[in-house]
């Protein structure tokens, strides 16, 4: 059984938090929320964050640590990337640190294992990006990836995901 209570923080440093990153973008808050749920090893958040939403991160539990990238043009911009554990955000940096934004398979590759999308979608999303799925659109949107035909997984994850977005509405 799911347990699909929904309890905001009664701890106001954590509640201050969250609305903080809400104030700024509702994704932002969801992602935090996923992240620190462990639904997700890692997330990436691709603007730029100031000291203030750097700290809001960490008063939800979660380590931070800037990435520097460069668009196709060879502009150089930081993201950020936010964790429970500071291990899987040195594997992203370790690949990703100063390497241009692309979306070849290797990357999409290495994406999905750190932000925690099942294995079999990134597979096909790969073979064959947005492929025609039966999954109900108003769910896929609420996901950070493009669900396989057929998928085993996303099911399994999806009434966690419905859970924490139900959540980061409450805040
Ligand atoms: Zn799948």
């Amino acid at each position: 059984m799911v347990n699909n209570t929904i309890q905001i923080e009664s701890d106001p440093t954590t509640l201050a938090a969250v609305q903080h990153l809400k104030a700024i973008d509702f994704e932002l808050a969801y992602l935090a929320l996923l992240t620190r749920e462990g639904l997700k090893p890692i997330s990436r958040w691709e603007k730029v964050l100031d000291e203030a939403a750097l700290e809001a991160l960490r008063e939800v539990g979660l380590r931070t640590r800037p990435v520097h990238r460069k668009v196709r043009s060879g502009q150089a911009f930081t993201e950020t990337v936010f964790g429970n554990t500071a291990a899987y955000l040195e594997v992203y940096a370790q690949y990703f640190d100063g390497l241009p934004v692309d979306k070849s398979a290797e990357t999409v590759r290495v994406e999905g294992f750190l932000f925690g999308y099942p294995p079999c979608c990134v597979a096909q999303y790969i073979k064959h990006p947005y492929a025609p799925n039966e999954f109900p659109g108003h769910k896929q949107e609420i996901l950070f990836h493009w669900t396989c035909e057929g998928c085993v997984l996303t099911p399994l994850l999806m009434p966690h995901y419905e859970r924490i977005y139900r959540l980061t509405q409450q805040y």
